[in-house]
């Protein structure tokens, strides 16, 4: 008989995020403007648990809802009891308060292994089921993390499953295309990427979860490890909207004239290699600085602010040598500096200013990814990141690569810019498997302790990271969209990795370093980060790493993989892409595919299509192509949007474009508040007469 618990969350309404949610002073969200739904990847997590109940046949099983955070929370479980839940438990104690992932995962699981203890009489045949992300984190961390704390398996992505042979079979979502497969032993985490037969209130159901007498747990119930910010790996500088669009929005007003701009914009296209997230200065260490008093690589704007103001004062009082700076000049500082500094403060920021050694010291490292015996392009695009960072850090690129026979794909990291491959082959990783991979690498890492590791946003790398993060106990960021070393002088930590990316759905972003880790670890989507053109004089090394395994340790059954029919290439210099507004698959790949035709021939260039998330889920193409926050970041010389209407998340995934022409038939589709070029029409007719115009066009 198995049991089964599901882990809900309430999150803010992403679509729902008002100005006056920000304070400008602070540059933070104020939470209490917000208004707060359950996660909708756990209401889909909840209904795929009590199918799996249902299939199962298996009456006694009992499915306990679990949520962690404040005691308005109980709502999202009295949802839950209002369906088909049987329990409910609110973890709710203001010691909890501020927790990242790691200190989010560890009261849970602790929180489990008393669910275990108490509800379940100590059995293990247990079934954890959690949503993949939630709208206000988005990392896809934390069910990774519970299931590494309690040591058991982990099958993320799962968008189907079937009882077949008294075992369930999960259908799931891997990097390149689907697999079955099914857990070897039990309690195990489930995570839903997606299931969408949602479960419905009865109107019994939900007296009875007003009646019901919720279980509420507080940290001295559940004895966790790791809460609250003290327990945080990681911790946020600084949060602020996504900034505003520099990009032309000029209206054309027909088709040939588009079509000459779209020559005149391809012939003018910059080409330029340099990485996506590039828009602040390189970063030099104190070492290399010509004055240690000027500094201009500090994690805030705020910081930098109050620097300037304080060396200009330096400068004035002829003040080269901090050492040399007794109580009376503090004094004069603290007089004339306009309420930016205090005696505390002050002292703080001259302590870090004298500082010249890093915090972190080691190689900077990419877990590599690969697949049909290719390298995955994400893996070489965080090479390219991963030699910026370690030029500046004055450190070496290593690159950890997993797996059976891959050997031969040394050279090709080495070419794309490392210097050292910890090369780990085993017969048993010739397939992803998590806990094999997740050993591995975690291994391999506490043997050398590199001082940053990056990984891809991948279906493979977002299971990974967070395993592997909390295994070697270091921070990890999810999604970055960009990586910078700065100084946080005013807390003495000298060249960190400041790790910025988009939260509460796109909505905001946010700034995050990395605490009481030994590395800073950080997950970048595919597209954000550029490679490197390959260097075949370059020279590199191959560690070879050994490693015990044994068959004890696969923690999955693969049943089957398809790989995905035709996989999207992003590199592209022209992308065009079509969302709801193509109406059907048919007008997709009719229209899509001619002006594509078309622009190949007349730009003599590779140019390949992809779509919004919502052309995906209507079926018009598959998942691979989807651009966006949570499928692929582009940067091509020319993007197309077709009937695509400029929803935050698509248009992040966009931001690296040169040029950005949109085609809508809405007058006021807020992409063209956010495009270079834009034409109001009907795809239908606007793309036939382009196509006629590129075709004639010089
Ligand atoms: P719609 O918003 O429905 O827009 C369709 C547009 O087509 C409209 O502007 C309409 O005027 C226009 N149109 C209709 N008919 C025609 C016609 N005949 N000719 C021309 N124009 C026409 N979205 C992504 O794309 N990528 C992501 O990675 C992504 N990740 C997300 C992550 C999260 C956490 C969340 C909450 C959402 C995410 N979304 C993502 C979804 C996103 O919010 C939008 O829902 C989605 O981008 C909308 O796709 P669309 O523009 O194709 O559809």
């Amino acid at each position: 008989m198995s049991n089964y618990i599901v882990l809900v969350k309430q999150v803010p309404d992403v679509s729902r995020i008002t100005d006056n949610a920000f304070d400008p002073e602070s540059g933070t969200l104020i939470r209490s403007r917000l208004v707060n739904v359950i996660n909708d990847l756990d209401t889909q997590a909840f209904a795929f648990a009590s199918q799996m109940k249902k299939m199962s046949g298996d009456n006694n099983g009992k499915i306990v809802c679990l949520s962690m955070g404040p005691p308005m929370a109980e709502e999202v479980l009295k949802y839950c009891l209002a369906r088909s839940a049987d329990i409910g438990i609110l973890l709710t104690d203001k010691a909890l308060g501020g927790a990242d992932t790691c200190a989010t995962a560890n009261p849970l699981a602790f929180a489990v292994r008393k669910i275990v203890a108490e509800i379940f009489n100590g059995s293990n045949d247990y079934y954890i089921l959690a949503g993949m992300q939630s709208v206000d984190g988005d990392t896809a961390q934390v069910p990774a993390q519970v299931a590494e704390e309690l040591q058991i398996s982990c099958l993320a992505y799962v968008t189907g499953v079937e009882f077949k042979n008294n075992r369930f079979e999960f259908k799931r979502i891997i990097s390149d295309g689907s697999q079955i497969a099914s857990v070897r032993k039990l309690p195990a985490v489930i995570t839903v990427a997606k299931y969408e037969f949602p479960l419905f209130a009865s109107f019994t159901g939900t007296r009875k979860a007003d009646k019901a007498q919720l279980i509420r747990w507080g940290v001295d119930d559940i004895k966790a490890t790791h809460i609250g910010v003290k327990g945080s790996k990681t911790s946020v500088i600084r949060v602020f909207p996504p900034g505003k669009s520099t990009r032309k929005c000029q209206h054309v007003t027909d088709a040939a004239k588009l079509a000459d701009i779209i020559l005149k914009s391809y012939a003018e296209s910059s080409g330029s290699s340099e990485s996506g997230d590039s828009h602040l200065s390189k970063y030099a260490l104190p070492a290399n600085r010509k004055n240690l008093i000027s500094r201009t690589f500090e994690t805030t704007i705020k910081e930098n602010e109050d620097y300037k103001i304080l060396a200009n004062k330096l400068v004035s009082l002829g003040i080269t040598d901090i050492s040399k700076i007794d109580d009376a000049i503090k004094e004069r500082i603290i007089q004339d500096s306009n309420g930016h500094f205090h005696k505390k403060s002050l002292e703080d920021v001259l302590a870090g200013c004298a500082l010249t050694q890093p915090t972190f010291t080691g190689e900077v490292w990419v877990a590599a990814e690969h697949s049909n015996g290719g390298i995955s392009p994400a893996t070489l695009e965080l090479i390219g990141k991963a030699r910026e960072l370690a030029d500046s850090l004055q450190t070496k690129v290593g690159v950890c690569l997993v797996g059976s026979g891959v050997e031969g794909l040394c050279n090709e990291l080495i070419v794309s810019g490392a210097d050292n491959i910890y090369l780990v082959e085993h017969n048993l990783l010739n397939v992803f498997d998590p806990c094999c991979y997740r050993k591995a690498m975690s291994d391999c890492i506490s043997k050398y302790w590199p001082q940053i590791v990056l990984f891809a946003a991948t279906p493979q790398g977002r299971m990974l990271a967070p395993m592997v993060a909390y295994r070697t106990g270091c921070g990890l960021t999810a999604d970055c969209t960009s990586l910078d070393i700065r100084d946080s002088s005013r807390k003495g930590q000298i060249a960190i990795l400041l790790q910025t990316r988009p939260a509460l759905g796109g909505n905001v972003m946010a700034s995050i370093c990395t605490r009481n880790s030994k590395s800073q670890m950080a997950t970048a989507r595919p597209g954000v980060m550029k490679k490197l053109a390959p260097d075949y004089s370059r020279k590199g090394n191959i560690l070879k790493q050994s490693i015990d395994l044994t068959e004890s340790d696969l923690s999955l059954d693969i049943i089957k993989t398809e790989q995905s029919q035709g996989s999207a290439d992003f590199s592209a210099p022209v992308i065009v892409s079509g969302g709801k507004g193509m109406q059907n698959r048919d007008s997709y790949d009719r229209l899509v595919n001619k002006l594509c035709n078309a622009l190949t021939i007349k730009l003599k260039t590779t140019v390949n299509k992809g779509a919004s998330r919502a052309a995906v889920e209507h079926g018009f193409i598959d998942r691979p192509y989807q651009v966006g926050q949570t499928g692929t970041s582009v940067g091509p010389k020319i993007y197309i949007a077709l009937g695509i209407s400029g929803a935050i998340q698509h248009m992040i995934g966009i931001a690296n474009a040169e040029t950005i022409i949109a085609v809508n038939t809405d007058p006021n589709a807020p992409i063209f508040k956010q495009c270079d070029y834009y034409l109001v029409g009907h795809v239908e007719e606007v793309v036939p007469l382009l196509t006629e115009s590129l075709k004639m066009g010089t």
